[in-house]
């Protein structure tokens, strides 16, 4: 290739790593974002269209390759037992297609997959370990390999148990969502607007906001919840086989699971939970901006791995942004 063109192509590559790196700051660091999701998974996804056209031109430091945003946090920084990943997401039914193509490739079989599907709660990914039963650290997941200690503030969560029920685990490090229900949000947003004080742009920004708090007093007002979704390290005598077993067992030992989780035959399944869930995004009490389809059979979870920085065995189908979905009804009305 001639080197005017590698030259602009890099200026390119450059130009869209400096607008999505001060993205991420101004979400992950200042819980405090100026463009909507839609516009930076638009950067993200052109990124990443140009990398895989030039993977020569790929590196460590690119947002397509790291999780999460720099943090220049005054909590004590805790290190994770295991990586904490992001999720690869698909817009539409054919990338899903083609991301269950990828499975049958890579497996070398194409007998269908059964999954477990659930929401995708918007809010933020937290850490919790518990050893021999007792709450002991929570962080939040940082750059995937540090996080935030918040287990103060974390211990102010009515739902989170401070000790696990039953027949639990030596040790367990627990992963799940954040979130700041709905009614809760709208109810914080109207006295800061009779207040004059200034409102958060959405429960995901109000969730972060209210968990990184220097006062846990602070974080105990704002009614927080939380939904546990996966599992980072687990002492165990007996392993579990399946995803939704897993998750059937952490709700046995305290832990809140999102009652919307459900077990599905194959990818057709996938698609009608999607269009189910979607349908009920308005009546549901939390915010969530797509669902996720989880690989149900552990072993071909750790068959599959994991790439750069989500796992190859999950995907998030992410639904229309609202602001685009305003767009297409417009668009119904007109035909
Ligand atoms: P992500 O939010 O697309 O997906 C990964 C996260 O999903 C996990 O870390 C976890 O917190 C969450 N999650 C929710 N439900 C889950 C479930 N059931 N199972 C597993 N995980 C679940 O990825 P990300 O890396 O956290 O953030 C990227 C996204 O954040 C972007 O696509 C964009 O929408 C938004 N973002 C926006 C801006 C902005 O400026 N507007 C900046 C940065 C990021």
């Amino acid at each position: 290739m001639k080197s005017d063109v590698i030259e602009t192509i890099n200026k390119k590559i450059d130009q869209l790593k400096r607008q999505i790196e001060e993205y991420n700051y101004q979400y992950y660091v200042l819980d405090d974002p100026t463009v909507p999701d839609a516009e930076y998974d638009r950067l993200m996804r052109e990124l990443q269209a140009i990398e895989a056209e030039h993977p020569e031109l790929v590196t460590a430091d690119s947002p397509t390759q790291k999780v999460g945003g720099k943090s220049d946090s005054v909590f004590q920084p805790i290190e994770h037992l295991t990586p904490m990943l992001s999720l690869d997401n698909v817009f539409s039914e054919e990338e899903f297609a083609a991301f269950n193509q990828r499975l049958f490739n890579r497996l070398d079989d194409s007998t269908e997959l059964e999954f477990t599907c659930e929401p995708k709660l918007d809010g933020l990914a937290i850490s919790i370990v518990y050893r021999d039963g007792v709450l002991e650290s929570a962080a939040t997941r940082g750059d995937g390999k540090t996080g935030e200690d918040v287990t103060q503030n974390i211990r102010t969560i009515k739902s989170i148990p401070l000790r696990l029920r039953g027949d639990f685990p030596p040790l367990l490090d627990v992963r799940g969502e954040v979130f700041m229900p709905k009614s809760v949000f709208e109810e914080i947003n109207r006295k800061a607007l009779e207040n004059d004080e200034k409102t958060f742009a959405n429960p995901r920004n109000a969730a972060a906001g209210s968990l990184r708090q220097l006062d846990p007093a602070i974080t105990a007002e704002r009614e927080l919840s939380v939904y546990f979704y996966s599992i980072g390290t687990l002492q165990e005598s007996e392993p579990v086989e399946y995803h939704y077993d897993r998750l059937l067992q952490l709700r046995k030992w305290g832990l809140p699971v999102c009652p919307e989780t459900e077990k599905v035959a194959d990818s057709k399944g996938c698609l009608s939970y999607h269009e189910k869930i979607l349908a009920r995004r308005e009546s549901l009490p939390y915010e969530i901006d797509g669902v996720v389809y989880k690989v149900n059979d552990i072993a071909t979870q750790q068959q599959l791995g994991f790439v750069a920085k989500a796992p190859r065995w999950a995907i998030a189908h992410k639904f229309p942004a609202q602001e685009e979905l305003t767009k297409l009804v417009a668009v119904d009305f007109q035909v």
